[in-house]
């Protein structure tokens, strides 16, 4: 054996980091169609795509996100690069879109500034079904303006794009955070109902830090101590209380459901007055598709001007779970419609005619390996197109082309002058 095979015989072979996954065809094809229905809604309400860096500064995300969050203080990918910098591969899309909006003083222009991405987020998870430590999300942000309907057109949009795909079995749950003027007396409130119940040390550190965090705790035993604890939203002062009562009406006039989830809190430490998240009913522990909210004091935190902000994240990742739950499979095929097999001297008319197929709008592939009939045909089967194009010396010298319906074996000449004609007719 010559030594080369030898030594790539004895090395490792390498697989995807824990807690990823690659995207193969044809589920990819999917995942195109998934990204497609949940951004096709935003570019109708005037969104503009936006692309940002993807590590930023670690202190962006220390002081955006929250030092107090899991996601700052356990699950970022922080590293030192060669400038002595410490960089963070982003684990949420927010924080750097609103760095970009700072930076260019994009808040100069008309307001709200509407802006969504697409993009990779890295969080070190414990991995399970739906949690990953590379995942992507669809990100939308309306900067500038606390007028209530825009976050009614926030929670319509993902609706909207929920509804592109089909999805059914989910809920939106709703509440408001409040704001700097009523959240800390509520959280006092509730500080002082976490300190009379049986806690663990570590949860009592957490109602310390963080106490609206608790109210999110699962347990069945930290829960039943819960059911007595006060809510933010029986505690909002007058102006987030008329806040979400007309967020709650423009949702209402618009024909949307909501579910009330006064105990609601995100991960994530921004989030003020109204804050929403797509629960699915099929999931199991990971249900969340997608969820976001209000981030009034954002862009302040981050040395912006005081201009209030709302948007979501959707979990592509998750959305196609919730898919595959309900037997749904937008996009399902993303096969090529016609395979052209070439045969004796035909190869050159075959690379010609593949190119004239794709160029007026037919999905089009070749055999590519002069592997005979045989091989071909197996190849062309494999490939889901529709009808094979069988093509050799005596058809080109007749001026035509053997059309195979795969799925019947019919096949008939046809003229090569009009088949493009032949094959939309055929396709349609
Ligand atoms: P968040 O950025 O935490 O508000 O999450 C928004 C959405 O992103 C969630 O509803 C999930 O659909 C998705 N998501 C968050 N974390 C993960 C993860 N580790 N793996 C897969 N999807 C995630």
């Amino acid at each position: 054996m010559p030594l080369a095979r030898n030594v790539l015989n004895l090395m490792t072979l390498f697989s995807a980091p824990k807690g990823t996954f690659d995207v193969l065809p044809p589920a990819s094809s999917t995942m195109l169609a998934v990204r497609e229905a949940l951004t096709a809604p935003l570019r109708t309400a005037g969104y503009g795509y936006i692309e940002t860096p993807i590590f930023e500064d670690t202190a962006l995300f220390a002081r955006g996100v929250g030092e107090s969050t899991d996601v700052v203080s356990k699950e970022m990918y922080t590293f030192t690069d060669k400038g002595g910098r410490s960089l963070t591969l982003r684990p949420e899309l927010t924080a750097g879109l609103m760095r970009a909006f700072i930076e260019h003083k994009l808040y100069a222009g008309p307001l709200p500034i509407k802006l969504y991405t697409v993009g990779s987020n890295f969080r070190y998870e414990r991995p399970q079904k739906g949690r990953y430590r590379h995942f992507t999300q669809i990100d939308v942000e309306a900067l500038g303006s606390d007028d209530p309907a825009l976050d009614a057109e926030i929670i319509a949009l993902a609706l909207a794009a929920y509804d592109n795909l089909g999805l059914k079995n989910f809920t939106t749950q709703l509440t408001s955070l409040g704001d700097q003027n009523c959240r800390p007396a509520y959280r006092d409130k509730l500080q002082a109902f976490l300190a009379e119940l049986e806690l663990d040390a570590d949860t009592r550190r957490r109602a310390e830090i963080n106490p609206l965090r608790v109210l999110d705790d699962k347990r069945p035993e930290v829960a039943a101590q819960l059911v007595d604890a006060p809510v933010m939203s029986a505690h909002l002062c007058d102006d987030c209380k008329a806040h979400y009562d007309a967020v709650r009406q423009y949702l209402t006039e618009l024909g949307l459901s909501w579910q009330e989830a006064p105990k609601l809190v995100r991960g994530l430490d921004y989030y003020t007055r109204t804050t929403f998240e797509f629960v699915h009913n099929g999931l199991g522990a990971q249900a969340s598709i997608g969820g976001g909210g209000r981030y009034d004091g954002l862009s302040a935190q981050l040395g912006g001007p005081d201009l209030s902000g709302i948007g979501w994240a959707i979990g592509v990742d998750r959305t196609l779970l919730a898919l595959e739950a309900e037997d749904l499979t937008p996009g399902e095929g993303g096969n090529v419609a016609v395979f052209i097999v070439p045969m004796g001297q035909a190869k050159s008319a075959a690379v010609q005619l593949t190119a004239r197929l794709r160029a007026s709008g037919i999905a089009t592939d070749l055999a590519y390996g002069d592997r005979g009939l045989k091989g071909a045909m197996k190849a062309a089967n494999r490939s889901g197109a529709r009808y094979a194009i069988v093509i050799g010396d005596r058809d080109i010298a007749d001026g035509v082309a053997q059309v195979k319906n795969l799925e019947t074996g019919e096949q008939d000449a046809a003229p090569l002058d009009a088949l493009v004609t032949t094959l939309k007719e055929k396709l349609a």
